[in-house]
């Protein structure tokens, strides 16, 4: 089966002026959310649905005249993750569709996971897909809906079908939709802006808009907004409460507020308690820049150990995570991260990072200390054993990629060549979050849904 995993973050602005102006602005606070490809939808005076859409960073894909001919007050936009079986322009968003119900324009965060049952209905109906995502999926099923009273039932009832992890936004008729999964596995927020709206899967982007954070769109909800302002329906009567715990541990950025809970915080205080539950003999602390500094700064107040800069990261490469082959993986690491040898050599260092998935970054990360000089070298993770795959939309790869999946501990030391190393506890991603429900199934292989037929 096609594994396809697609992580991204979602943006909606509705009645403000040169909306595609700050869309450009906003996707670029959410470009940590994926930097392999990004588009605006908007709708002109004349009801028209203009999209703009390529691969590459927000600052590389849009030019001013791109931006002047998205002219409108109401606007859509997406950012797209790198992946490693899905990575054609044609699965680049917002897609632009028409169905019976008219057009519309969307784009979605996440992943559906009885997708292929779907499709393969839609496809025996006579439907043709030109993209293998399955938020194309989503758009044919809100376009052959012909409800009468429009887009609110067409979503519903497409929501309905879908069983996964969705944050959806639909630009229709002049009015915007935002809606999320009864899991809440993702992100969504609402946050006002002069007579506007903006909604965005991260605070960090209302913010830098300068919108007022409002409130975020519930788990099972389908929210409209209007001539007629803001209008909440559901789709589901179940309310999950089962936000993916990775988004708090390394995908959000760490300005950015989830349900109530600030990112840094959490991560700071996962450093904390993985200081009290695994206290190790170092000199002093450093992270892997930049996405464990807020729990290496936990792990140092709470120890008193000095928070150093072991390690610096040249901003400049791309992202590593997902290179098609391993050789290219682990050159990537290398040209990303390099040691302070000033300050590691002779020292016992305790090393922060937030998760290790294949354990190419940590095997790394521990020879290029030990070549600096350093003596000791303490594998500090503040995420528990990543072990199952996600199929919610955060692309880790299959189970055998997984090293925790096959490997105890001990074994995965041996491996990455560290002195010691210790993983965060589940029960401390309850703590750090103030939280008593999230989706820690990486961790646990308690998936909140049904898998149908995917092998967890
Ligand atoms: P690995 O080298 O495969 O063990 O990957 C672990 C590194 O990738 C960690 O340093 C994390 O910061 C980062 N990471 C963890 N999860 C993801 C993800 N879903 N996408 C991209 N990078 C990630
Ligand atoms: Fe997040 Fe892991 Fe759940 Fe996927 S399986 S949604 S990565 S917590």
């Amino acid at each position: 089966m096609k594994e396809i995993h697609e992580e991204c973050g979602v943006l909606g602005i509705y009645g403000v002026d040169q909306a595609s102006r700050l869309a450009f602005l906003g996707l670029q606070s959410l470009q940590h959310r994926g930097q392999q490809g990004c588009g605006i939808a908007v709708e002109g005076e004349d009801g028209d649905i203009r999209l703009h859409k390529g691969a590459g960073l927000v600052k590389d894909v849009f030019k001013e005249a791109d931006l002047a001919r998205l002219a409108g007050r109401n606007c859509i936009g997406h950012v797209r993750y790198p992946t490693t079986d899905v990575g054609g322009m044609e699965n680049i968003q917002p897609f632009k569709m028409t169905g019976k119900a008219g057009r519309f324009a969307l784009a979605h965060n996440g992943n559906i996971v009885n997708v292929d049952i779907i499709r393969e209905h839609l496809e025996s109906l006579g439907h043709i897909f030109s993209s293998s995502s399955d938020s194309e999926l989503f758009g044919h099923l809100i376009g052959i809906g012909r409800a009468p009273n429009g887009w609110v039932e067409n979503i519903i009832s497409a929501a309905h079908l879908l069983d996964g992890a969705f944050c959806i936004v639909i630009l229709a008729d002049g009015v915007l939709y935002a809606c999320r999964d009864k899991y809440g596995f993702h992100p969504l927020s609402i946050g006002r802006l002069g007579d506007g709206y903006v909604v965005a899967s991260e605070t960090c982007a209302l913010n830098s808009l300068g919108a007022e954070f409002i409130r975020d769109v519930e788990p099972g909800e389908l929210i409209s907004i209007g001539p007629e302002g803001l209008k909440s329906y559901r789709h589901s009567l179940y309310v999950g409460r089962r936000m993916c715990a990775m988004e708090y541990i390394y995908f959000a950025r760490p300005d950015s507020d989830i349900e109530g809970c600030n990112v840094h915080a959490f991560r700071k205080l996962s450093g904390k308690i993985l200081f009290e539950e695994h206290p190790v003999p170092a000199d002093l602390v450093t992270c892997v820049p930049e996405s464990s500094m807020s729990a290496a700064i936990g792990y140092a107040e709470a120890s008193g150990l000095p928070l150093e800069m072991g390690l610096l990261k040249n901003m400049y490469v791309a992202r590593t995570f997902i290179q098609p082959a391993q050789s290219l993986r682990e050159i990537g690491v290398k040209m990303k991260l390099t040691p302070v040898r000033g300050v590691v050599r002779g020292k016992s260092v305790a090393v922060i990072d937030d998760s290790i998935v294949r354990g190419t970054t940590s095997r790394q990360i521990v020879k290029m200390l030990r070549d600096a000089g350093a003596r000791e070298v303490h594998m500090l993770i503040a995420s528990p054993k990543y072990a199952w795959p996600c199929f919610y939309g955060i692309d880790t790869g299959t189970r055998e990629q997984l090293i925790g999946s096959s490997k105890t501990v001990e074994e995965i030391r041996d491996f990455i060549g560290a002195d010691t190393l210790n993983y965060l506890s589940e029960d401390a991603l309850f703590r750090a979050s103030g939280r008593t429900t999230l989706c820690t199934a990486c961790f646990s292989g308690h998936y909140p849904t049904d898998l149908y037929g995917h092998e967890g």
